[in-house]
């Protein structure tokens, strides 16, 4: 008899990760019928002009598979995004890679970039997705703090140590940067972007930014690409996509900018991964990138009410926060409310108020370090946020 148990195991590398804590939220918010502020996709619809360009290209017969890396004719448009938006000029036939969502272009990104065992910095509390990703590529991720007592920054003294300590393991290959921040809603300031640079030149790593949020900034933060400073364009991976600027998020359009021969690799990587993204929604890209700037410019305003709405909501309800500059999520501290850890905390929100957050220590790679957080987003209408308001006023406290 052959050893079924044997035979029946799944992966070292499935058995690293859990299921996605975000899904498993959302899936206990439809089960109690709560309003579910833990998933970031908008609850109102995606623009006309989007959705009129989608059906125009499925009728005129862009039903096939497209260039596995791109239709030329989102290349183009990404590549004249870049130059109005940052003077920015990419090379459309060399340098961009569509893919399927920011998430494949980072994993396409890793993979092509990164061998088994080599380490990876991060960022902590990192978007979830980061440590899965070091995981399927056989990295080791090197977390580096962000400082909740200082709005999130980070303490250059502390990037180094972990830098210094990696070069004692064999050296760092890659830092992953999201900017503007998921879970944290920071814009990394000119002076940290120089100083990551700064010591992406001095110690020869990469670069992969995830910059899905850049339209999203507040309060007069921009966002600024870190492939633009000096000596930084042929070590740095760009990634960003149509799912939030667009609220597309189910349309899985993203794309990375990297020099001519790493966008080889990473090409190869995508094609046998996916062998591209949906043909007729790259047409529907190409004309929606070619928007105006007023677009952008009320995209970030309507997110900005949505923030101060929902901002005021928690601290009406009794949770310390820290205001977001960019992107459309909010940090909440708990322990003014509740002695109870952060996913006994969101499991009763659910349950009792009818509203569901994700757990703090999802985004870190101890948990303890996240058992007093929360995460709310606020990429929903403002209808549905102050109904928020009166579920949450119905009193948290434990
Ligand atoms: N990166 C970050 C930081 C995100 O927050 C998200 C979605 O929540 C994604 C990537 C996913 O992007 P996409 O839909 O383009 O795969």
């Amino acid at each position: 008899m052959p050893d079924q148990g044997a035979e029946r195991r799944v992966s070292l590398k499935a058995g690293r990760f859990t299921e996605s804590v975000i899904r498993e939220m959302t899936r206990l918010a439809n089960r109690h019928g709560a309003i579910n502020l833990a998933q970031g996709f908008p609850n109102f619809p995606a623009p006309h002009f989007i959705k009129v360009a989608a059906h125009r290209a499925i009728d005129a017969e862009f039903n096939q598979y497209a260039i596995t890396w791109g239709s030329p004719r989102l290349r183009e448009a990404i590549a004249e995004k870049y130059a109005r938006h940052y003077g920015w000029e990419v090379d459309p036939e060399r340098e961009i890679t569509v893919c399927c969502g920011a998430t494949e272009s980072m994993i396409s990104s890793i993979l092509a970039l990164i061998d088994p065992a080599e380490q990876v910095a991060v960022f902590e509390p990192f978007y979830e997705n980061y440590g899965p990703d070091t995981v399927i590529a056989g990295a080791v991720p090197v977390f580096v703090p962000l400082d909740a007592q200082r709005a999130w920054a980070f303490d250059y003294a502390s990037i180094e140590t972990r830098i210094r300590e990696a070069a004692s393991r064999g050296g760092l290959r890659a830092l992953i940067l999201n900017t503007p921040n998921n879970p944290t809603g920071r814009v990394f300031s000119d002076q940290e972007l120089e100083s990551i640079a700064e010591l992406a030149r001095r110690h020869g790593f990469y670069v992969i930014t995830d910059e899905i949020y850049e339209h999203i900034t507040y309060d007069g933060h921009r966002h600024r690409p870190i492939a633009l400073l000096p000596g930084m364009r042929d070590r740095t991976v760009t990634i960003s996509g149509l799912s939030k600027t667009f609220s597309v998020t189910g349309w899985r359009l993203g794309y990375v900018i990297a020099p001519a021969d790493l966008t080889g690799a990473i090409r190869k990587v995508h094609d046998f991964l996916t062998v591209g993204a949906p043909a007729p929604l790259q047409e529907a890209a190409a004309a929606a990138l070619r928007i105006g700037a007023d677009y952008y410019q009320n995209l970030a305003e309507n997110y900005r009410r949505r923030r101060d709405l929902l901002l005021a909501i928690l601290e009406d309800a009794g949770f310390k926060t820290w205001t977001p500059h960019g992107a459309y999520y909010i940090m909440a501290d708990i322990s003014q409310l509740t002695d109870e850890t952060d996913v006994e905390f969101v499991k009763r929100l659910i349950r009792e108020q009818g509203v569901a957050a994700v757990p703090g220590s999802s985004f870190f790679s101890r948990p303890e370090l996240g058992r007093q957080l929360v995460r709310f987003t606020f990429c929903k209408t403002e209808a549905l946020l102050e109904e928020v308001g009166r579920r949450l006023r119905k009193g948290l406290s434990r």
